[in-house]
Protein backbone atom coordinates (compact mmCIF):
# COMPACT_ATOMS: atom_id res chain seq x y z
CA UNK A 1 0.00 0.00 0.00
CA UNK A 2 1.50 3.28 -1.00
CA UNK A 3 1.88 6.30 1.27
CA UNK A 4 -1.01 8.15 -0.51
CA UNK A 5 -3.64 5.94 -0.23
CA UNK A 6 -3.85 6.35 4.05
CA UNK A 7 -6.53 8.89 4.84
CA UNK A 8 -5.71 8.48 8.51
CA UNK A 9 -2.79 10.40 10.36
CA UNK A 10 -1.40 11.30 13.60
CA UNK A 11 1.89 12.82 14.20
CA UNK A 12 3.95 13.70 17.56
CA UNK A 13 4.15 17.37 17.54
CA UNK A 14 7.46 18.76 18.85
CA UNK A 15 10.59 18.03 16.79
CA UNK A 16 7.64 16.48 13.88
CA UNK A 17 5.70 19.46 13.09
CA UNK A 18 7.85 21.95 15.08
CA UNK A 19 11.53 22.60 15.15
CA UNK A 20 12.50 20.98 18.65
CA UNK A 21 12.89 23.52 21.28
CA UNK A 22 12.49 21.66 24.38
CA UNK A 23 16.37 21.76 25.95
CA UNK A 24 15.68 18.32 28.46
CA UNK A 25 18.80 18.58 30.28
CA UNK A 26 18.24 22.19 31.09
CA UNK A 27 14.37 21.09 32.51
CA UNK A 28 15.79 18.37 34.76
CA UNK A 29 18.30 20.55 36.07
CA UNK A 30 15.93 22.52 37.31
CA UNK A 31 13.35 19.98 38.33
CA UNK A 32 16.11 17.94 39.94
CA UNK A 33 15.42 15.35 37.87
CA UNK A 34 18.52 13.18 37.09
CA UNK A 35 19.98 12.64 33.90
CA UNK A 36 19.03 9.10 33.23
CA UNK A 37 15.08 9.34 34.10
CA UNK A 38 11.73 10.05 31.94
CA UNK A 39 10.80 13.26 32.93
CA UNK A 40 7.07 12.52 32.82
CA UNK A 41 7.76 9.28 35.06
CA UNK A 42 10.02 10.75 37.40
CA UNK A 43 6.81 13.28 38.61
CA UNK A 44 4.49 10.74 38.27
CA UNK A 45 6.12 8.91 41.50
CA UNK A 46 6.87 12.43 43.88
CA UNK A 47 4.74 13.04 46.17
CA UNK A 48 1.54 14.84 45.47
CA UNK A 49 2.77 18.31 46.81
CA UNK A 50 6.18 18.36 44.81
CA UNK A 51 4.85 16.77 42.02
CA UNK A 52 2.13 19.59 41.40
CA UNK A 53 4.73 22.05 41.78
CA UNK A 54 7.04 21.14 39.03
CA UNK A 55 3.88 20.20 36.60
CA UNK A 56 3.09 23.53 37.29
CA UNK A 57 6.78 24.71 36.48
CA UNK A 58 6.74 22.57 33.51
CA UNK A 59 3.49 24.10 32.17
CA UNK A 60 4.56 27.77 32.25
CA UNK A 61 7.88 26.87 30.93
CA UNK A 62 6.42 25.23 27.95
CA UNK A 63 3.67 27.69 27.44
CA UNK A 64 6.81 30.10 26.66
CA UNK A 65 8.09 27.35 23.98
CA UNK A 66 4.79 27.23 22.59
CA UNK A 67 4.21 30.25 21.94
CA UNK A 68 7.45 30.75 20.54
CA UNK A 69 6.83 27.69 17.87
CA UNK A 70 8.05 27.44 14.29
CA UNK A 71 7.04 25.04 12.14
CA UNK A 72 9.43 22.31 10.82
CA UNK A 73 10.69 22.32 7.38
CA UNK A 74 7.82 21.24 4.85
CA UNK A 75 5.17 20.79 8.06
CA UNK A 76 2.79 23.17 6.41
CA UNK A 77 2.38 21.85 3.39
CA UNK A 78 2.53 18.31 4.11
CA UNK A 79 -0.39 18.78 6.53
CA UNK A 80 -2.63 21.74 4.81
CA UNK A 81 -2.14 19.21 1.82
CA UNK A 82 -3.26 16.03 3.70
CA UNK A 83 -6.35 17.95 5.44
CA UNK A 84 -7.34 19.28 1.88
CA UNK A 85 -7.39 15.68 0.32
CA UNK A 86 -9.83 15.04 3.59
CA UNK A 87 -7.58 13.14 5.59
CA UNK A 88 -8.09 12.84 9.20
CA UNK A 89 -5.47 14.11 11.10
CA UNK A 90 -4.29 13.77 14.61
CA UNK A 91 -1.74 14.92 16.81
CA UNK A 92 -0.23 12.37 19.85
CA UNK A 93 2.27 14.08 22.25
CA UNK A 94 3.80 14.03 25.80
CA UNK A 95 3.14 17.91 25.60
CA UNK A 96 -0.32 18.99 27.13
CA UNK A 97 -3.27 19.16 25.68
CA UNK A 98 -3.79 22.98 25.41
CA UNK A 99 0.08 23.70 24.96
CA UNK A 100 -0.46 21.68 22.14
CA UNK A 101 -3.31 23.99 20.69
CA UNK A 102 -1.41 26.95 21.16
CA UNK A 103 1.62 25.56 19.54
CA UNK A 104 -0.53 24.62 16.50
CA UNK A 105 -2.24 28.04 16.64
CA UNK A 106 1.05 29.28 16.60
CA UNK A 107 2.95 27.76 14.02
CA UNK A 108 -0.40 28.21 11.88
CA UNK A 109 -1.88 25.13 11.84
CA UNK A 110 -4.79 25.63 14.55
CA UNK A 111 -7.90 25.08 12.01
CA UNK A 112 -6.40 21.47 10.85
CA UNK A 113 -6.74 19.68 13.69
CA UNK A 114 -10.00 18.63 15.54
CA UNK A 115 -9.15 19.80 19.67
CA UNK A 116 -10.82 16.11 20.35
CA UNK A 117 -8.46 14.39 17.85
CA UNK A 118 -5.08 16.42 19.55
CA UNK A 119 -3.62 13.68 22.56
CA UNK A 120 -1.76 14.99 25.16
CA UNK A 121 -0.30 13.72 28.38
CA UNK A 122 -3.73 14.35 29.85
CA UNK A 123 -5.90 12.29 27.51
CA UNK A 124 -3.03 9.47 27.03
CA UNK A 125 -0.61 7.27 28.77
CA UNK A 126 2.82 8.55 27.48
CA UNK A 127 4.32 6.99 24.06
CA UNK A 128 5.31 4.64 23.49
CA UNK A 129 2.25 3.18 25.27
CA UNK A 130 0.03 2.36 22.58
CA UNK A 131 -3.20 3.76 24.26
CA UNK A 132 -3.09 7.03 22.39
CA UNK A 133 -2.70 5.86 19.46
CA UNK A 134 -6.05 2.99 19.83
CA UNK A 135 -7.86 5.67 21.19
CA UNK A 136 -8.30 7.93 17.99
CA UNK A 137 -8.28 4.18 16.15
CA UNK A 138 -11.58 4.06 18.23
CA UNK A 139 -12.83 7.50 17.72
CA UNK A 140 -12.55 7.08 13.97
CA UNK A 141 -13.59 3.96 13.97
CA UNK A 142 -10.44 2.28 11.60
CA UNK A 143 -8.39 -0.26 11.88
CA UNK A 144 -4.65 0.55 13.57
CA UNK A 145 -3.34 -1.06 10.22
CA UNK A 146 -4.80 1.68 8.24
CA UNK A 147 -3.24 4.51 10.22
CA UNK A 148 -0.36 5.97 9.93
CA UNK A 149 2.02 7.66 12.79
CA UNK A 150 4.42 10.38 11.77
CA UNK A 151 7.53 11.19 14.52
CA UNK A 152 10.66 12.03 14.98
CA UNK A 153 11.59 9.82 17.79
CA UNK A 154 12.10 5.94 18.58
CA UNK A 155 9.07 6.37 21.35
CA UNK A 156 6.74 7.19 18.25
CA UNK A 157 8.01 4.70 16.19
CA UNK A 158 7.12 1.94 19.05
CA UNK A 159 4.18 3.37 19.91
CA UNK A 160 2.96 2.63 16.37
CA UNK A 161 4.19 -0.92 16.60
CA UNK A 162 2.32 -1.71 19.55
CA UNK A 163 -0.49 -0.06 18.48
CA UNK A 164 -0.27 -1.71 14.61
CA UNK A 165 -0.37 1.54 13.56
CA UNK A 166 2.17 2.01 9.83
CA UNK A 167 5.32 4.45 10.89
CA UNK A 168 6.82 7.34 9.53
CA UNK A 169 10.50 8.81 10.88
CA UNK A 170 10.88 12.25 9.77
CA UNK A 171 13.82 14.82 10.27
CA UNK A 172 16.44 12.51 11.43
CA UNK A 173 19.42 13.11 8.78
CA UNK A 174 19.32 8.95 8.53
CA UNK A 175 17.15 6.37 9.80
CA UNK A 176 18.98 4.65 13.11
CA UNK A 177 15.68 1.79 13.59
CA UNK A 178 15.12 0.35 10.18
CA UNK A 179 13.17 -2.27 11.79
CA UNK A 180 10.82 -0.07 13.52
CA UNK A 181 9.83 2.20 10.13
CA UNK A 182 7.44 1.73 7.21
CA UNK A 183 8.81 5.18 5.61
CA UNK A 184 11.61 7.44 6.62
CA UNK A 185 11.68 10.72 5.20
CA UNK A 186 14.68 13.41 6.13
CA UNK A 187 12.17 16.10 6.40
CA UNK A 188 8.08 16.66 6.16
CA UNK A 189 8.79 18.08 2.53
CA UNK A 190 10.30 14.72 1.28
CA UNK A 191 7.24 13.01 3.04
CA UNK A 192 5.28 15.19 1.07
CA UNK A 193 6.57 13.95 -1.84
CA UNK A 194 6.48 10.34 -0.92
CA UNK A 195 2.72 10.67 0.16
CA UNK A 196 1.91 12.23 -3.31
CA UNK A 197 3.16 8.93 -5.40
MG1 LIG B 1 9.19 14.53 18.98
Amino acid sequence: MSLAQFRHWVFDMDGTLTIAVHDFAAIRRALDIPPEDDILHHLAVLPEDEASAKHAWLLEHERELALNARPAPGALELVRELRGRGCRLGILTRNAHELALVTLEAIGLGDCFAAEDVLGRGEAPPKPHPGGLLHLAQQWRVLPESMVMVGDYRFDLDCGRAAGTRTVLVNLPENPWPELVDWYARDCGELLALARL
